[in-house]
């Protein structure tokens, strides 16, 4: 690999890192060009008055979140998430410490916000919004995945995810965007996707995986686009139609629909569960692309409205979509089109629903037969990834994000095994890639923030002869299918959980392994 700079060792304990000042300034993803910026609403490049324009931004943040205000204002400097960013980690760079990126902007906020910042700047930390300013944003603020690990530990719930959207959101606001983002964001407005994958691309993708299906089990599992009068639209990560392992976890929901005798189909207009609206703190932008996802249901007449497995869209699905959308609990009244969506789904069903929940409950009725010893040549773990972990909640119990995955892995696999208490669940590290992160100009500081996973996955490696890692989040599956290289380790660990299932699952009238033989022999015959 020609990189230049240095992947981080695995140690045998975890270490709180020598502070390394300036380890990664300067570092930075590229910058959004006019194309990128302006149907997103936002200014080509950095307007005249961006000073100005960023201190009203920013007024106007703190009035519309006052979750924002109160996070600026509470800091006590007690030091409890100093050492819990992967990022900081893993680059040692102060900076990357929680209370530092925050205070990259709470030192601006006391200065044009406060009285003490106006008449006594020095002595409360206030400083002057200058161009130095601005790159020092760009730089830190990419370098948070708004994982939200840090808030678990901060004895306030300071919520640093939240400061890093604002902050991005203010420097979209002068003209100053980055370019994964928002060349993303245009793509799903141009076409529907992340990818710009057009509708008879995907279509011919459909199809040949209905025919890899057939080829292995001798069922035809069909994988329908656009079919209207389903019973089920799902929402899937684009990446589930062309990468590893993602594809082979689109595979498996088409299995578990098939054998639950649920009608179910793919929309080409909203062929993305994917919102990086979030990522750059844009509710506007937010807005419109779940916008989609309620058109694609209203207009395919679905009754029902399942997720695929990604990380951050949940979170959008989960925890905005009423609001943002009318789609779920809540619908605006006032919102015509939300109030016809809501009379159209059923209520007998959450929604949205995870395509985990989904599964988990037909496993529990007894509905989907597995052979578990398909899956006896792996030792599984499981990541979970941030924001489901953080985020948002799977099932009607407490902690089901966590018991869900877990116990549908169980279900199909005979050897599980976690990684160590204080890198899972709720204290979860982070893959490294998320929030906007997972581009190849940010590889630097995507692999040295996979630290921490690295080494936690490397102990149950070596303790238990773990050979492979699950995720339920598109992110975490390409950062990890590119990092796990730079760490020793094989890049097809990373597994999608309805990989397993299908792998696993033994569809009905599904040919046996002596027939998959003879098959073969008259192939080659
Ligand atoms: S990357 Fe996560 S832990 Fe680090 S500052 Fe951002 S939200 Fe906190
Ligand atoms: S844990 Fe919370 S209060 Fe303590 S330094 Fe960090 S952000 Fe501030």
């Amino acid at each position: 690999m020609a990189e230049d700079f240095e992947t981080p060792e695995l140690r045998e304990y975890p270490i709180i890192p020598h502070l390394v000042v300036g380890a990664m300034e300067g570092t930075k993803p590229f910058y959004a060009k006019p194309e990128h910026q302006e149907p997103l609403g936002f200014p080509g490049e950095l307007v005249e008055d961006w000073q100005d324009k960023a201190i009203d931004k920013m007024g106007e943040l703190l009035g519309k979140y006052r979750g924002l205000q109160v996070y600026l204002d509470s800091c006590v400097k007690c030091g409890a998430c100093t050492d819990k960013c992967h990022y900081y980690l893993g680059t040692a760079d102060p900076k990357n410490m929680p209370v530092a990126r925050q205070d990259l902007l709470r030192s601006i906020y006391r200065r044009y916000f406060t009285f003490a910042g106006k008449y006594f700047p020095k002595l409360v930390g206030a400083r002057d919004l200058t161009r130095d300013v601005v790159d020092e944003w760009y730089s830190y603020f990419h370098q948070c995945s708004q994982c939200r690990r840090c808030s678990v530990f901060c004895p306030y719930g300071i919520d640093t995810a939240e400061v890093s959207m604002a902050a991005r959101e203010i420097l979209d606001t002068v003209g100053v965007g980055q370019k994964y983002c928002n060349e993303i964001i245009g793509k799903v407005y141009k076409v529907g996707n992340n990818l710009g994958l057009p509708e008879p691309a995907l279509r011919d993708t459909l199809e040949d995986l209905e025919e890899e299906i057939e080829e292995d089990t001798g069922v035809k599992v069909r994988l329908p686009l656009d079919e209207e009068g389903a019973d089920v639209l799902l929402i899937t990560p684009s990446a589930d139609f062309f990468a590893e392992p993602h594809i082979d976890g689109l595979m498996g929901y088409a299995k578990v629909f098939h054998e639950a005798g649920v009608t179910w189909t793919l929309s080409s207009y909203a062929s993305e569960a994917a919102n990086f609206s979030m990522f750059i703190g844009s509710y506007e932008n937010m807005k419109k692309q779940a916008e989609r996802i309620r058109k694609a249901a209203l207009d395919l007449k679905v009754k029902r409205i399942v997720h695929g497995e990604c990380g951050h869209a949940w979170r959008v699905a989960y925890s905005f979509w009423n609001t943002l959308a009318g789609v779920g609990q809540g619908a605006d009244p006032n919102d015509k089109y939300a109030q016809e969506l809501q009379r159209q789904l059923d209520p007998n069903y959450p929604v949205p629903q995870h395509i985990c929940e989904f599964t988990w409950d037909l496993i529990k009725q007894g509905k989907l037969n597995f052979d578990k010893s398909a899956n006896d040549h792996r030792v599984v773990t499981y990541h979970d990834s941030c924001n489901v972990a953080r985020a948002s909640r799977m099932g009607d119990e407490p902690g089901g994000q966590f018991t869900i995955p877990r116990n549908i892995i169980k279900a199909v696999c005979n050897n599980y095994v976690d990684m160590p208490e204080d890198t899972i669940g709720e204290a979860t590290f982070c893959c490294g890639g998320g929030g906007g992160l997972l581009t190849d100009d940010l590889m630097e500081v995507r692999v040295k923030g996979a630290q921490p996973r690295m080494q936690a996955l490397h102990e149950v490696v070596e303790s238990n002869g773990v050979t492979n890692m699950a995720a339920i989040c598109a992110i975490c599956k390409s950062q990890f299918t590119k990092v796990l290289p730079y760490y020793k380790m094989g890049m097809d660990m990373i597994v999608s959980v309805h990989q397993l299932v299908s792998d696993a699952i033994v569809l009905t009238g599904q040919k046996t392994g002596d027939e998959e033989e003879e098959g073969e022999e008259a192939a080659e015959a």
